[in-house]
């Protein structure tokens, strides 16, 4: 499992991970130098959300619509069926889900947080337990707004940066009968798996855990939705870690996952190689009227749900190009060689390396800051200050306030993400973010912290404000 890049690439009956495309479309990166850096990141508020992206050179903040998409995709966008009602690609894009994900309804949304708006409003009666594996930022914002209370139900390994195992986005399901033990059954909404887990560190969910949850669920009469954004990464790591999966397509062991759950959201914006789009899709006709009815309140008619024909077709085509293992395991093998390169210097992180990125551990990194000096915002500033990479913080300022007492959420992980946009950068860019990642470990001592001065209700990584201590 822990293979070195070369065994990595020999696995593939090849040298390396190499990419299996070519670049025909490039796009200038900005250079900066400090002092313009300074000024830039102080008018920020020391949030590498508020930067200007022309003050950005390798831009990390996450993979989420940061995709390059193909020639095909782009082709796919000139023949964009721009009807109000009915659009042809939104046909192609139901057959991509169905043969890929196999739901059986698919409702499109404009991104993943319009799909948790849905599935979440439609299937959570107020005062119900949404369990699931580690919370997801917008996703549980959601449930919240839909009167439901997320409830943590993740093995214990995921929140320790060091443990290795395999599967530490797994679900403990004796958190989950004590959950049903004290509470009853009837008051969980249904079961919010998300495969990876992004605040975990793009950790995956095993194919046995998956199949354990569909009894339970059974047992128990409650659903079993999925968050399947990074779905096509989870099951690369199934292939290569699950006894039974080596000799299974990527694309094989997708469908089998999703055959276990009672429907999915999704932001395509990740996984599926395109810059807009996502999807609620379920098995139950039911819940498809019900959502189909919502949908037109919130993002549009159910045949373009705040999407133009055109995203819907690059869409299509993304999801099949997204299933193909010489590509997943280019993206992953690009993602690792980050990594590797950081580990061989050192440097704390979230151990296994994950599909989407590589998370710094920020209390290691800098062990002289508390958590209310907020750490993994400081590395995200610092990183940005030596070399114009953009990072993000997935620790305290993420993790927002308690809804009842208003204190801060205090997670266990204290993360600054370096997230890898799919097809984007090369392998010299990632040497690039290495180095400057080595470069501010060589001066953490001298680090200080930042204070909060400003937040915004919902959401508050997004806009908070900060400055220096
Ligand atoms: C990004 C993301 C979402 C939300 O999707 P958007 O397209 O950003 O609205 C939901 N779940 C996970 C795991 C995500 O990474």
């Amino acid at each position: 499992m822990t293979d070195t890049p070369r065994t990595f690439g020999q696995q593939l009956g090849r040298r390396s991970w190499a990419e299996p495309w070519k670049i025909k479309m490039v796009e200038p990166l900005h250079m900066t130098d400090r002092a313009a850096r300074e000024r830039a990141l102080a008018d920020a508020g020391y949030n590498t959300f508020l930067l200007r992206s022309r003050d950005v050179y390798i831009d990390l903040l996450t993979d989420s619509g940061t995709n390059a998409m193909s020639d095909r995709q782009w082709a796919g966008m000139m023949v964009g069926d721009e009807a109000y009602a009915g659009s042809e690609n939104f046909y192609h894009l139901e057959d991509a889900i169905h043969r890929y994900y196999g739901y059986e309804h698919l409702v499109p949304t404009h991104q993943g947080r319009g799909a948790e708006n849905l599935i979440s409003r439609t299937a959570i009666t107020p005062g119900q337990f949404v369990p699931g594996n580690m919370y997801f930022t917008t996703t549980r914002l959601h449930q919240e707004m839909a009167g439901g209370t997320f409830v943590d139900m993740i093995v214990d390994e995921a929140h320790d940066p060091q443990d290795r195992s395999d599967f530490k986005g797994n679900i403990d399901l004796a958190k989950l009968d004590a959950l049903v033990k004290r509470e009853g059954a009837a008051r969980i909404a249904y079961i919010s798996l998300g495969a990876t887990v992004n605040m975990a560190g793009g950790q995956p969910v095993s194919m046995a855990n998956v199949k354990a949850l569909r009894s339970w669920c059974d047992t128990h009469k409650v659903r079993l939705f999925l968050d399947a954004t990074r779905a096509v990464e989870n099951a690369f790591f199934i292939q290569e870690r699950e006894a039974g999966y080596a000799n299974k397509k990527v694309a094989e062991i997708l469908k089998e996952f999703c055959s276990y759950t009672d429907g999915a959201w999704m932001s395509a914006k990740k996984d599926s190689l395109v810059n807009i789009g996502g999807w609620v899709a379920v098995n139950e006709f039911a819940l498809f009227e019900e959502l189909r009815n919502l949908v037109v309140v919130f993002e549009g008619l159910h045949t373009y749900g705040g999407l133009a024909g055109r995203d819907m077709e690059a869409m299509a085509i993304g999801i099949g190009e997204s299933v193909q293992d010489d590509y997943i395991r280019s993206r992953i093998g690009q993602v690792r060689y980050l990594g590797r390169l950081l580990e061989e210097w050192g440097i704390p992180m979230m151990e296994p390396i994950g599909g989407h990125a590589i998370f710094l551990d920020a209390r290691r990194f800098y062990p002289q800051l508390t958590q209310d000096q907020f750490p993994a915002q400081t590395l995200a500033a610092e990183l940005y200050l030596d070399s114009g990479i953009r990072a993000m913080e997935r620790g305290i300022v993420s993790a927002g306030r308690d809804a009842r007492t208003g204190d801060h959420n205090r997670p266990k992980l204290e993360l600054t993400r370096l997230t890898i946009p799919r097809r984007v950068y090369t392998q010299a860019h990632m040497d690039v973010v290495a180095e400057s990642v080595k470069a501010i470990f060589d001066q953490r001592d001298k680090v200080t912290g930042l204070k909060l001065n400003y937040e915004p209700k919902y959401l508050r990584f997004f806009q908070a404000r900060f400055e220096p201590i």
